[in-house]
């Protein structure tokens, strides 16, 4: 299993659960380690794509209730597997990743509305997006993803 700071808990808000920060958080900081993690081989509404056919289980302890955002606050660094802050976060703001930089083609596509002037809107996994896009998210990427992009140029 993999674990998750302390400064984050599960809160429900609006009807729909999310992981916030409940003290502040500095840029650079691990927040999960999803190493350990139970794997699985195909997609589900909580886990997360970390390779060809291969998605963290996403528990309530992790990444089960990380929701997107086309601009995050966090990214899942792949050189140690563990999500760690893009930014300084203040106590009581919602943790986002984009989802986009993990999943090939997403179990559940859903209209965004988060509000970003990036806002991607239909969010339904790399695979989707332009090329442009695509290149935008390239020091995020999954390296399965980055493969992907690489053999296409
Ligand atoms: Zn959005």
């Amino acid at each position: 299993m993999g674990t998750r700071s302390a400064k984050l808990d599960v809160l429900l808000t609006n009807g729909r659960k999310g992981l916030f920060a409940v003290a502040s958080i500095a840029k650079d900081e691990i927040l999960i380690d999803l190493n350990g993690e139970e794997t699985l081989s195909s997609p589900t509404k909580r886990s997360l794509q970390i390779g060809e056919g291969k998605h963290a289980f996403g528990g309530e302890e992790t990444v089960g209730y990380l929701n997107h955002g086309c601009e995050p606050n966090v990214f899942l660094d792949f050189s140690c597997l563990r999500v760690r802050a893009l930014r300084d976060i203040r106590a009581g703001e919602e943790v986002k990743i984009n989802y986009a930089a993990t999943e090939y083609e997403m179990h559940d596509s859903f209209q965004c509305d988060c509000g970003s002037p990036a806002c991607l809107r239909m969010i339904r996994g790399f695979k989707f997006l332009t090329r442009d896009q695509q290149l935008k998210l390239k020091p995020y990427l999954a390296p399965y993803l980055l493969t992907r992009l690489d053999g296409e140029a």
